[in-house]
């Protein structure tokens, strides 16, 4: 089953960096919304609001001249201008408050305004009759005196002063009112402000904080990449880098991708390991075979001649001594007991050869029944003594099958240079035939043919 936990991993975290992203992005998009919405309130109503409320101060502060207008008006034509434009004020101070307790939403200060409004109004009109009375007075004065104007005219003088007075108080109340409101639309711009600044530093330690938890998401996913992914793909890349990769270099952890991944490589490298070992093995036995004879374990010819020619070159001068030997009337044992005996007896020879020969000799078969002894550093005496002791064993010795015996014959050339091989195997040879000639179950020393 191949693991699939690292695309789940990297997918998981890519979603969650994507969610991350995505509510910075909402979460700025949502506070843009609430700016745009204060900022509308404020250019729409708080301004509306200031300016209404501005206008309602000019037409108080007309409605007071208007006052003194018609104070002084001396006739019923400049008394009637005065109190048109009184009501028109009047009008004007109505609709504008109206007009801002629209604005403003809720009528908690708008009783003391409409209260001043409306007395003022109330207190212009006792006016408007006083100094209507005060015209009249005037005329009658003026044209047919009864004599108790005079009197009249000065309690009339003392009312209306009584009523200025009034309509300055009111005119106070209603500035004092329509200051209250702006007052308290400044304070509600204020705080329309302050709660915009604190909406943004919230809004902004939010913002900071997802950006934060964002950047640490993807520290853990770098982190995460680099000791999940990175890191083992180079462990891998540097256990197959060795010069000869062993299954141990891999490291297998966990059940993901690269652990699928890295379980194949391991197992690559292990049927590399054991198809070089078997390739080694072959090598060797391929190696054996090419140097040895199949049936007695001994050298071969090809290795005889190899190690000859290794020799010419490491010591060119040493002196050696070459025996060719030969089974005297091998063909009879053959003929007698089976060619398996005949095998037989080879081998318990060949054994023989080297249990009896010193070490430092080699024996070859060179073909049949005919063996090849090479002496190194050996004198033509000692050679001839442990060719002699080594048959006088074999003689001596009884073999399998049929406790046969059987007998040597050899031909011994010494004082040969690795470089005239040749001759000293002719020389061998020949004494080898004089041997059998001779009578067979002897050594024969070759003349020297060749003097070093
Ligand atoms: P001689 O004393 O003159 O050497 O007589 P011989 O019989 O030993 O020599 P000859 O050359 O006539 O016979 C050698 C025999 O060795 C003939 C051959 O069948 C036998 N032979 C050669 N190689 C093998 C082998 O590997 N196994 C067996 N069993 N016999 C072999
Ligand atoms: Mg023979
Ligand atoms: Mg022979």
């Amino acid at each position: 089953m191949s693991g699939t936990g690292l695309t789940t991993k990297t997918a998981l975290f890519t979603i969650l960096l994507t969610l991350l992203t995505l509510s910075t992005v909402l979460l700025a998009l949502l506070s843009f919304s609430g700016y745009r919405a204060a900022i509308n309130h404020l250019a729409d109503q708080q301004t509306q609001a200031l300016m209404t409320a501005s206008r309602l101060v000019q037409q108080s502060e007309s409605m007071v001249a208007s006052s003194a207008l018609l104070l002084l008006a001396d006739t019923h034509a400049s008394r009637r201008r005065a109190v048109f434009e009184i009501t028109d004020r009047s009008e004007w101070i109505g609709r504008l408050t109206d007009a801002l307790q629209q604005y403003r939403n809720h009528d908690r200060h708008f009783a003391e305004l409409t209260q001043a409004r409306f007395a003022l109004a109330e207190n212009l009109q006792h006016l408007d009759t006083l100094v209507g009375e005060r015209i009249n007075l005037l005329g009658r004065l003026e044209q047919a005196p009864a004599g108790d104007e005079l009197p009249a005219l000065r309690q009339l003088e003392q009312r209306l002063r009584q009523g200025v007075e009034i309509n300055r108080r009111l005119s106070r109340d209603l500035s004092v009112a329509v200051g209250f409101h702006i007052h308290d639309i400044r304070n509600g711009i204020l705080n329309t402000v302050a709660q915009l600044n604190t909406d943004i530093e919230r809004r902004e330690r939010q913002l900071l904080l997802i950006a934060a938890a964002a950047l640490l998401m993807v520290v853990i996913t770098v982190v995460y990449i680099h000791r999940t992914i990175v890191h083992r793909i180079l462990a891998l890349q540097r256990a197959i880098s060795h010069e000869r990769p062993r299954p141990e270099y891999v490291v297998v952890q966990g059940r993901d991708e690269i652990s699928d991944m890295a379980r194949s490589v391991r197992n690559y490298i292990e049927k590399i390991g054991k198809n070089e070992a078997r390739i080694l093995n072959m090598n060797q036995k391929l190696h054996f075979m090419a140097n040895h004879d199949a049936l007695t374990g001994l050298y071969n010819r090809h290795h005889f001649e190899h190690h000859v020619q290794a020799l010419r070159l490491r010591a060119p001068d040493s002196h050696l001594c070459l025996a060719m030997v030969d089974i005297d009337f091998f063909k009879s044992i053959n003929d007698r007991f089976g060619h398996d005996a005949g095998d037989r007896v080879l081998t318990q020879v060949a054994a023989t050869f080297i249990s009896v020969l010193p070490p430092s000799t080699l024996v070859a078969r060179f073909g049949g029944e005919e063996f090849a002894i090479l002496f190194t550093g050996t004198s033509a005496e000692q050679a001839r003594q442990a060719l002699e002791h080594l048959r006088g064993q074999l003689a001596g010795t009884p073999l399998e099958p049929h406790d046969l015996r059987v007998t040597l014959s050899g031909g011994l050339a010494c004082d040969y240079r690795p470089a005239d091989i040749g001759l000293a195997l002719k020389a061998a040879d020949t004494a080898l035939y004089q041997a059998k000639h001779q009578g067979r179950n002897r050594i024969v020393l070759a003349s020297p043919l060749h003097t070093a």
